[in-house]
């Protein structure tokens, strides 16, 4: 499949701090392929080059904007963009945490997935582009042994109160089935801690989200909650420590112990 990825180098990347063991998926959240690929390849981006929602319109055109790139990006027809080799550390992930430590980049490989996202109407991702998705993280797992169903986050997952790409229409059910995600699978029939807010902090905290024992539903705490139910409850991203999402915290805790 190697062969089969188009190469578009990016020069936005460095070397990597440490050993690779996570998968970040994102989308683009930009108009179109094109554009995206503009700017994750681009040495030196102005704001003028990419208008969108996400800045004032009365942002200087001139001014810069922070370098950004990924591994891949992988477009609706399912062609796959190899930007940056694997063994250097690509900026895609920004700020963020995941069990416990920062620099997300340092360990993960970057997959950005053309869509544009919440600031476009969240569109539906494609059936070709899931499966050349699938077939990306497969090709991955196989050239790294620390990686497989287990080491694959999306982008709110690490930074929930920043983030929400890649969104609640991105399909990590089929990603599951595809054996490239976890997906909880087996609901405990009961809760066996009767004190809420501590049980949804400490199931968030085993799973990898970055949530302090704080024993009170704080900000950072629902942030993680609507980010936990944007990947495996998305027909209900309220942030609500509801029955329901206690029982799926538990499952994915446990699919990934
Ligand atoms: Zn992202």
């Amino acid at each position: 499949m190697t062969e089969a990825y188009i190469k578009r180098p990016s020069p936005n990347f460095d070397a990597r701090t440490r050993p690779i063991d996570l998968i970040v998926l994102h989308y683009t959240g930009m108009q179109d392929a094109a554009i995206a690929l503009a700017r994750l390849t681009d040495p030196q981006p102005l704001a003028g080059n990419y208008p969108g929602p996400w800045q004032s319109e009365d942002v200087l055109p001139d001014s810069p904007l922070s370098r950004v790139s990924a591994h891949y990006v992988v477009d609706e027809a399912g062609q796959i963009y190899a930007l940056v080799p694997e063994e250097h550390r690509a900026w895609h992930a920004g700020v963020g945490s995941w069990e416990g430590e920062g620099d997300l980049n340092a360990r993960a490989i970057g997959v950005e997935i053309v869509n544009g996202g919440h600031d476009f109407g969240l569109p539906d991702f494609t059936d070709a582009q899931i499966a050349a998705v699938v077939q990306l993280l497969k090709d991955i797992f196989s050239r790294w042994p620390e990686l497989n169903a287990k080491r694959v986050v999306g982008h709110s997952d690490i930074a929930p109160e920043r983030k929400a790409d890649p969104g609640e229409k991105f399909p990590w059910a089929k990603l599951a089935d595809a054996g490239v995600s976890v997906w909880p699978r087996e609901l405990p029939s009961e809760l066996d801690n009767d004190d809420v807010a501590s049980d949804v902090q400490t199931q968030l905290a085993s799973i990898g989200y970055d949530v302090k024992q704080t024993g009170s539903m704080d900000n950072s705490t629902r942030a993680a909650l609507v980010a936990f139910q944007r990947r495996f409850r998305p027909s209900d991203i309220s942030g609500a420590a509801d029955e329901e999402t206690r029982r799926l915290l538990v499952a994915v805790a446990r699919a990934l112990s």
